[in-house]
């Protein structure tokens, strides 16, 4: 699961569906699997649900009131009021140290994000689609009873386990209580490690795991779903019937408390994610936009068209549906349904999610794309960003703080730039527009 942090927290519940990151946000919170061999990639954060950063404080300025020490003390005395034993409490926390790693990694701001079409062909390289198609035959009855009583998709199922931790072989090995009381001490987000780290402590005094073997992402994510802690307490599942919840090494939990997850975000079994759609010339760009929704016939009577001229898939018609352009208007187009939208609420990064609905696909043949990505037109840095920001409030076109991070109210004012330039309004930072602002 998914993201923001850094690793992959499966599972976020607090991030809202409808704003998910049209950009490459995917680049900048890869999951368990991506910082492995497979790809040379940056790794970030986990999946499931976590919680958007707030960008108002910088969070560099951090400096702790107390020492290590002293916020275990106190934070101890909260515990136990939150019900946890003592006993339980000074085991988990006999060999917890102040981690600075975790430190750096959560307050990493990369200054290059990685081109989608990058991010995908990692995502879907060749080797996992094979091990993919592997494991699908190799946990078939497993499989068959998850889908029966959640109502999930096995290729889904799969295609997360894959993209969350490489299916089990890279769940991260820091102490996950380590890791969150370290947040909770110093971190971005204090309140939310902390609510996280007595998650963590309540799944300990269950009996699921042990301290020691209760690893995970810097962030928190843990197991072969890459599931923070709150999420696990509400979806993570027995189902090998061994009576703990092992998300770490029963694949039929893992796989279960996913489709568990996937059913409560709202997935609809047998439907498709989405699928590819090409535009017609002359297309009014400002409805891509995940928050505007239409059904795929009223798509369909805007102009927009499958790749090769034929049918939409079959019982889509009156699905709702959002316009999807990953590198804006001149890549590749998608419309994207409910369960696309189910998977988001694992991991908020619309590439995230194009890359498991895609790897869902290829495991029987499919999921590959017709449109051309624009390779000549490289992602924006992040002090490119920023200065994209700039020069748009400047010219009264509102892009909110300059933070770098391509919101819905930066978005907006690109828009409206590209519309005073006659040109198509994807809402897409490309350096051409920054250039023709730089002149202007
Ligand atoms: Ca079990």
């Amino acid at each position: 699961m998914p993201p923001s942090l850094s690793r992959r927290w499966p599972v976020r519940q607090l991030i809202a569906a409808s704003s998910f990151i049209l950009l490459v946000a995917c680049a900048e919170k890869p999951t368990a699997a991506d910082a492995q061999p497979l790809q040379a990639a940056p790794v970030a954060p986990a999946p499931a649900i976590v919680p958007p950063v707030m960008p108002s404080a910088n969070p560099l300025d951090i400096q702790p009131t107390q020492t290590f020490e002293e916020w275990q003390a106190g934070f101890r005395k909260e515990a136990l009021a939150a019900g946890i034993r003592p006993e339980l409490f000074d085991r988990a926390f006999a060999d917890i140290s102040f981690d600075a790693s975790v430190i750096r990694a959560d307050r990493s701001q990369p200054e290059f994000s990685r081109p989608v079409w990058e991010y995908l062909d990692g995502a879907l390289s060749p080797l996992r689609v094979r091990k993919g198609q592997t494991l699908i035959g190799q946990y078939a009855d497993i499989l068959q009873s998850i889908e029966q009583r959640y109502g999930v998709d096995r290729q889904a199922l799969v295609s997360v386990w894959g993209m969350e931790s490489n299916f089990g072989q890279f769940q991260g090995s820091k102490s996950v209580i380590n890791s969150l009381a370290t947040l909770a001490y110093e971190g971005r987000r204090p309140g939310f490690a902390h609510a996280q780290l007595i998650a963590a402590l309540q799944i300990l005094q269950q009996g699921d795991i042990t301290p020691e073997k209760m690893l995970g992402s810097w962030a928190g994510a843990m197991g072969q779903t890459q599931f923070i802690p709150t999420t696990y307490n509400t979806h993570a599942v027995d189902f090998d019937g061994d009576g703990r919840r092992d998300i770490w090494g029963s694949p039929a939990d893992a796989l279960a408390s996913t489709a568990h997850y996937l059913q409560s975000s709202g997935w609809q079994r047998g439907q498709p994610w989405g699928f590819e759609v090409q535009m017609p010339t002359s297309f009014n760009y400002t409805l891509a936009d995940g928050a505007i929704r239409k059904t795929v016939a009223e798509w369909r009577q805007l102009g927009v068209i499958m790749p090769n001229g034929g049918e939409v898939p079959a019982g889509t018609g009156q699905l709702s549906a959002a316009l999807l352009l990953p590198a804006g208007h001149r890549g590749p187009a998608f419309l994207i349904l409910d369960n696309f939208r189910a998977i988001l609420k694992y991991n908020n990064s619309s590439s995230y999610a194009l890359a498991v609905s895609l790897l869902s696909e290829r495991f029987s043949g499919g999921g590959l794309i017709n449109g051309s990505w624009p390779k000549d037109d490289l992602p924006l840095s992040r002090t490119e960003r920023m200065e994209l920001q700039t020069l748009l409030s400047a010219r009264n076109y509102d892009a909110g703080t300059a933070d770098g991070i391509i919101g819905a109210n930066t978005r907006k004012a690109i828009r409206s730039a590209q519309q005073s330039f006659g040109w198509p309004a994807d809402g897409y930072p490309t350096h051409k527009l920054l250039e023709s602002l730089r002149s202007q």
